[in-house]
């Protein structure tokens, strides 16, 4: 890898946040030990040198199958559920058993999507990651599976990663996989398949090189991969993908010897405070199509967003609720709190401004659909 892109995107984390997925952690038998332990090893080394690292482990569900094999073939989220319930704790004691061995504490932090949306709680979640990252214990964070539904669940830890290095306020995002990076086309299906480098923007011919299966274990997939870096990317931290399973591969990666794919931010300065908590946390209610020139405005010139942009309306969502804003290709370019109900903003779309108020027939109506105080640019 170019020797500046490593030192500016690497080696000059202090904080960082290792998502493991389950085809890492887990084999056919069960959790894979002796692995887990490198894995720990190469950690607590990266810790003892000053940086602080927040793991983000899946592996709950795949830990339980093993421990009860007949019911692998449950398919209900109930099922699914137990499982994680069952696995956690193995996990758990694992990590634990690795890091006591190698000089620090681990604490386990199982975090909902819904659990988060009001912002005194996402605030109170940050200062217990906080904290426990000051003593120097290494949070092992996991979905908790137990109570997510599927429509407020984070879906995959990909996502859940993304919110975590914003609660943690990380500098990077490696995300350690089955897979040792991006590829041009499928490697497990195509021999010849390229590897990527470097990402400096995460466009449509990127997109379109991520098949949507995910592993064998987890529930994540490239696809899913690339939408976590376009998120990290556009607030400012780097993305690495590695392979999990490669020898020494944290060491390699630190050393500048990483064989990976590095995903360049944005966004030159780090965004913090509530907008990560709009974008990661908040459920995304509706979708706006808004034309090129309310496009430019937002994403060039900082702009708010205001009804004369908007072309279309999709989705039922409330004043207040978050919703994802798409160019005319359905490229997702900006989230944001709605400052109008998609009723009415299906009133005023196209509208100038001065229209709103007897358009929708209220008064003092804002002039803005969503602000920019609260809206989040990705580009
Ligand atoms: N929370 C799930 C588990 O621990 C993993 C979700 C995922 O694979 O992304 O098994």
């Amino acid at each position: 890898m170019d020797r500046r892109l490593f030192e500016e995107n690497i080696d000059s984390a202090k904080r960082i946040v290792i998502k493991i997925g389950s085809a890492v952690l887990t084999n056919k038998q069960g959790l894979e030990k002796g692995l887990i332990f490198d894995l720990c090893k190469q950690i607590a080394l990266l810790m003892k040198k000053g940086r602080q690292v927040v793991i983000v482990s899946s592996g709950a569900v795949a830990a339980g199958i093993t421990k009860m094999p007949e019911k692998a073939s449950g398919k209900s989220i109930p099922e699914k559920q137990a499982l994680a319930a069952i696995g956690q704790g193995l996990l758990m004691q694992v990590y634990e058993e690795a890091f006591s061995k190698y000089g620090f504490e681990v604490a386990q932090v199982l975090l909902t999507r819904d659990g988060l949306v009001p912002r005194r709680r996402y605030v109170n979640a940050k200062n217990t990651i906080k904290t426990l990252m000051e003593w120097t214990v290494v949070p092992v964070i996991n979905e908790n599976d137990t109570v997510a539904t599927e429509e407020l669940q984070f879906t995959d830890n990909d996502a859940l990663s993304v919110l975590v290095v914003n609660l943690a306020e990380a500098d990077l995002l490696v995300c350690l996989s089955d897979i040792d990076g991006l590829y041009e086309k499928d490697p497990r299906i195509h021999r010849d398949a390229k590897k990527i480098e470097v990402v400096s923007q995460i466009d449509g011919a990127i997109l379109s090189m991520a098949g949507d299966s995910p592993g064998r274990a987890g529930r994540g997939g490239m696809g899913s991969k690339l939408r976590a870096a376009k998120m990290v990317t556009s607030f400012g931290v780097p993305m690495v993908i590695a392979g999990g399973k490669q020898p020494r591969v944290i060491e390699q990666l630190f050393n500048g010897k990483g064989d990976c794919t590095l995903f360049l931010p944005t966004k030159k300065k780090r965004i913090f405070g509530r907008k990560p908590w709009i974008a990661y946390a908040l459920e995304k209610k509706g979708t706006i199509r808004i034309d090129d020139g309310a496009v430019t405005a937002l994403l060039e010139r900082g702009k708010s967003l205001l009804p004369a942009g908007v072309v279309g309306v999709s989705g039922e969502f409330q004043e207040g609720d978050c919703i994802v804003c798409v160019d005319r290709f359905g490229n997702e370019v900006a989230l944001g709190l709605s400052n109008y109900s998609s009723s009415d903003l299906k009133k005023i779309s196209g509208c100038h401004s001065s229209q709103i108020c007897s358009m929708i027939g209220k008064d003092g109506a804002k002039a803005e659909v969503i602000h920019r105080d609260n809206m989040v640019t990705l580009e």
